[in-house]
């Protein structure tokens, strides 16, 4: 049976991070990642500028990328009427094909071991983690990190409560490409029963993901449909699919979304990412709140091992403070944004307060944001 150091489990933004900040400060590190690099991933593809100093610092630099830069925002009602504002902070547009290869590479770069598998559970037994992986293989880890994203079967296996509760949203994301679509804006158009975002991406396409609950959906059961009869209500994302040209053979998409209250650590395990929490899309903060998380934990982690007194359960209590002092009232905010935009009524209050007020919505913007992370 392997024995290792420190197990983080799922590749997506928080767990490679994570990776290469405990391997650049010395530690040894295995990530254990189910699917292959490159790969799509349903997502805005707008990340937030805020965590851009902290990669730098970590020898990441996302400019190599070339992603564009964006700082407008247009915002529109069902209906179509629209609101346009500069964003606070900004962000940059970059797909999740490459931003996810990029720190893939540069983990491996520098050391990390990444084995290409599925964990199938961990249990925590005498203040160690066995760890079985999809070809029942068993390792034992001091620390384990959980990065595995919104979803996974781990999180049936550890009983995480909000498992059992059902979640009613689904979404979906395509690439398009559109000469006239400006780099350096993000729109964000409502539709009956959800939103989608749409912004260029690094290659030029434009991302288009949009979110729905299952209720709105269910009655036309395919997205091509749904695109046409219920999207397209908005004359913005009319116009959009009626000129732009489809990227991908098919678009890809998620369901059963929860937006429930997570625990951040569960059996021992520190929870990073999407695994301690889901803010809605809207705000276009989860992959900067995946980064930063990965950023609170590795320094926990580091403190713990390199300090005798700061014990398993101090680094916890470390990390859940934290992580609620950074995340808590974003979430909740991200939450009640989301209540507000959806709803037709509430949506052409806000929107007729935000044309009268126009400073209000950088304000509620930055709200789900933020200060620039180092
Ligand atoms: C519709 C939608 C639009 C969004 N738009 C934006 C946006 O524009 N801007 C923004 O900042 N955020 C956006 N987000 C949020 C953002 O996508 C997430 O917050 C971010 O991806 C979280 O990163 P993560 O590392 O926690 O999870 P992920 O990136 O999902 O990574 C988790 C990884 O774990 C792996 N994994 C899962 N289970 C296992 C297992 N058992 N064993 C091994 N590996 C496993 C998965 O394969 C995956 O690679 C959006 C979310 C949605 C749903």
């Amino acid at each position: 049976m392997e024995k290792i150091n420190i197990a983080i489990v799922g590749g997506g933004l928080a767990g490679l991070v994570s990776a290469i900040h405990l391997k650049k400060s010395g530690l040894d590190v295995t990530l254990f990642e189910k699917d292959a690099y490159p790969n799509h991933k349903v997502c805005g593809e707008y990340l937030s500028k805020e965590i851009l100093p902290y990669l730098k610092l970590l020898g990441v630099d996302l400019m190599d990328l070339k992603p564009t830069k964006i700082d407008k925002l247009t915002f529109s009602n069902s209906s179509g009427k629209t609101v346009n504002t500069m964003l606070p902070l900004g962000g940059i547009g970059v797909s999740r094909y490459a931003l996810d290869h990029f720190l893939f590479k540069k983990a491996l770069e520098i050391g990390v071991n990444i084995i290409k598998t599925q964990v199938n559970n961990i249990q925590f037994i005498k203040d160690e983690f066995e760890i079985t992986t999809g070809n029942n293989e068993e390792v034992h880890a001091k620390i384990v990190l959980g990065a595995f994203g919104k979803r996974s079967l781990l999180d049936k296996k550890l009983k995480r409560d909000f498992i059992s509760q059902k979640s009613e949203w689904l979404a979906v994301k395509s690439h398009y490409k559109l000469d006239e679509f400006p780099d350096d804006l993000v729109m964000l158009h409502n539709f009956r029963g959800g939103y989608c975002g749409l912004s260029k991406t690094e290659s030029g396409a434009i991302n288009v993901c949009y979110l729905a609950s299952f209720k709105s959906f269910k009655n036309y059961k395919e997205p091509t449909l749904f695109k046409k009869e219920v999207l397209s209500k908005n004359p913005h994302l009319k116009m959009f699919f009626e000129k732009a040209v489809p990227l991908f053979e098919k678009e890809l998409s998620i369901a059963q979304i929860s937006f429930g209250q997570k625990t951040v650590i569960q059996e021992h395990i520190l929870m990073l990412g999407d695994a301690a929490g889901l803010i809605h899309p809207l705000s276009g903060n989860g992959m900067a709140m995946a980064i930063h998380s990965a950023k609170i934990a590795s320094e926990c982690v580091l403190e713990h091992t390199t300090k005798q007194s700061f014990s398993r359960e101090l680094m916890e209590k470390q990390y859940q403070k934290e992580w609620e002092s950074h995340f808590k009232n974003r979430l909740r905010t991200g939450w009640i944004l989301q209540k507000i935009l959806l709803s037709p009524v509430f949506s052409e209050i806000s929107q007729l307060l935000i044309s009268i007020f126009p400073f209000l919505l950088p304000r509620i913007i930055s709200k789900t944001h933020g200060k620039p992370v180092e």
